[in-house]
């Protein structure tokens, strides 16, 4: 078995706990959680009794070198975050690193995540994709990274957008893609997915940043943004007038 486990779970919806990730967590010696307010009750309902080790942003580089040890000593880990596929926008990346640089057996049981859920029900292209995570939260940061992003396309990239955002924030960040990649850039944004009031609100960067400045929203919530349209093709018309004086033998 691999010493460590990356397992997703729920992002609202328990009935997306999945038997391998029940499994995984069963079968585990410890399992490295976020916060053990939210990992402990659930394994509570499921009757798992395997020891929580709390692994977070703040203790996670100092403990990773013991834990790899560990594992290379034979005990097997899981790691969850609070909830979703762990290391995304969630603890676990320095110490899955860590560990397949050190040569240890590392898996996953896939499952839940808002970034690729919402990416399927936005009706926008789904590859390629880059996902932004959080955008930063102050204005000044904020414009500098759309701004690294709009030289990106400026440079070619024809990607979709997806961005992670809180609800109290949402009004504003969407008025900041808007003025860097355009008002009529195509959206959507995808609330308190896999809950009771599950939502996706598709349309102009201009129209959903009105909407949400109207009403402000409650709960979990993801943007994403459509590539940039293409660029109008006079290579076809040059082409085309092209052919046509060769074959005429000009
Ligand atoms: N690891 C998680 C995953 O795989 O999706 C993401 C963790 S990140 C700290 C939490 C953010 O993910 C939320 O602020 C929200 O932007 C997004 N998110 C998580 N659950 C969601 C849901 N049910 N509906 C919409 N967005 C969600």
């Amino acid at each position: 078995a691999p010493a460590l486990v990356l397992v997703a779970t729920p992002i609202g919806n328990l009935g997306d706990l999945s038997p391998r990730a029940l499994a995984a967590l069963r079968d585990a010696d410890s399992i490295l959680c976020e916060d053990t307010r939210v990992t402990g009750p659930m394994l509570a309902r499921q009757g798992i009794t395997t020891p929580l080790v709390p692994l977070h942003d703040h203790n996670e580089a100092g403990m990773a070198p013991r834990l790899v040890e560990r594992m290379q000593g034979g005990t097997r880990f899981a790691l969850v975050s609070d909830a979703g596929t762990p290391l995304m926008s969630d603890p676990g990346f320095r110490l899955a690193r860590a560990a397949i640089e050190a040569g240890v057996a590392v898996s996953a049981v896939p499952g839940p995540n808002a970034a690729v859920m919402a990416l399927t029900l936005s009706g926008l292209p789904p590859h390629p994709f880059l996902f932004g995570g959080f955008l930063p939260p102050k204005p000044a940061a904020r414009t500098a990274e759309l701004g690294r992003l709009v030289a990106a396309e400026r440079a070619g990239l024809r990607a979709t957008l997806i961005f992670y955002e809180a609800p109290h924030r949402l009004a504003e960040a969407l008025a900041a893609l808007r003025d860097g990649l355009g008002a009529a850039r195509p959206a959507a944004v995808a609330r308190e997915l896999t809950k009771r009031f599950e939502e996706v609100r598709r349309g102009t960067l201009d129209a959903l940043a009105a909407h949400y400045a109207a009403h402000a929203p409650r709960g979990e919530i993801v943007v994403v943004v459509g590539p940039p349209a293409e660029e109008e093709a006079p290579a076809a018309d040059a082409l085309d007038a092209a052919l046509r004086r060769a074959l005429a033998g000009g």
